[in-house]
């Protein structure tokens, strides 16, 4: 059996990482699993354990830095997010493709770390900044700080775009989704 791509899905937090990955998962067109995260982030309103996160504490995240089971984590504006990496593995062994919806930093760190090639890396780009902020603030989750930290950091990370192999510009989520569908099949089917 082929072992399962590795699809890196990263761009600005607001860009609408979540929302491509959940449309990309229900068109069910493809064999695909989400790697849920670790995250010390507490969970939105209507966030679920083991569902978008596992919600740990400082002390448990730290541990697995120790134990060494991420395959990346990294800081985003005051938590730690981080992904498990034995659970990619035993994923990608059955076959299975696994999605990474991942900041930034964390996918530099894939690409640096993964050397095989069944990797596949997209940046979702926002129309524009504007939309960027429209998006962040419609959260309505966290305090001005941090929503000015959320968008200081997106426009920074814009310039990181040229490192991916696929820019996909997010300007609707079915159009987006669906080019990101078209390319991973054909990969898989070559
Ligand atoms: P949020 O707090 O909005 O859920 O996530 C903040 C940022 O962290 C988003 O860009 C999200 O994609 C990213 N993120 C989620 N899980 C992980 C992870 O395991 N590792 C890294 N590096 N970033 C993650």
């Amino acid at each position: 059996m082929k072992k399962g791509l590795l699809i890196i899905l990263s761009g600005p937090s607001g860009v609408g990482k979540g929302t491509v990955r959940k449309y990309i998962m229900k068109r069910n067109v493809l064999p695909l699993a989400f790697s849920i995260s670790m995250t010390t982030r507490p969970p939105r309103e209507k966030e679920k354990e083991g569902v978008e996160y596992y919600f740990v504490s400082e002390e448990e995240f730290q541990k697995n830095i120790e134990e060494d089971n991420f395959l990346e984590w990294a800081e985003f504006v005051g938590n730690r997010y981080g992904t498990p990496k034995n659970y990619v593995e035993q994923l990608r062994n059955e076959g299975k493709n696994v999605i990474l919806e991942i900041e930034i930093n964390g996918a530099e760190q894939v690409l640096d770390k993964v050397k095989d090639d069944r990797v596949v890396s997209f940046f979702l780009a926002p129309p524009s900044l504007r939309q960027l902020e429209i998006r962040i603030r419609k959260r309505k989750s966290e305090p001005e700080e941090n929503i000015q930290k959320r968008l200081a950091k997106g426009v920074s990370e814009m310039e990181k775009a040229k490192n991916y192999d696929f820019v996909i510009l997010n300007d609707h989520v079915k159009r987006a989704g669906d080019e990101i569908i078209s390319i991973i099949k054909k990969i898989i089917e070559d």
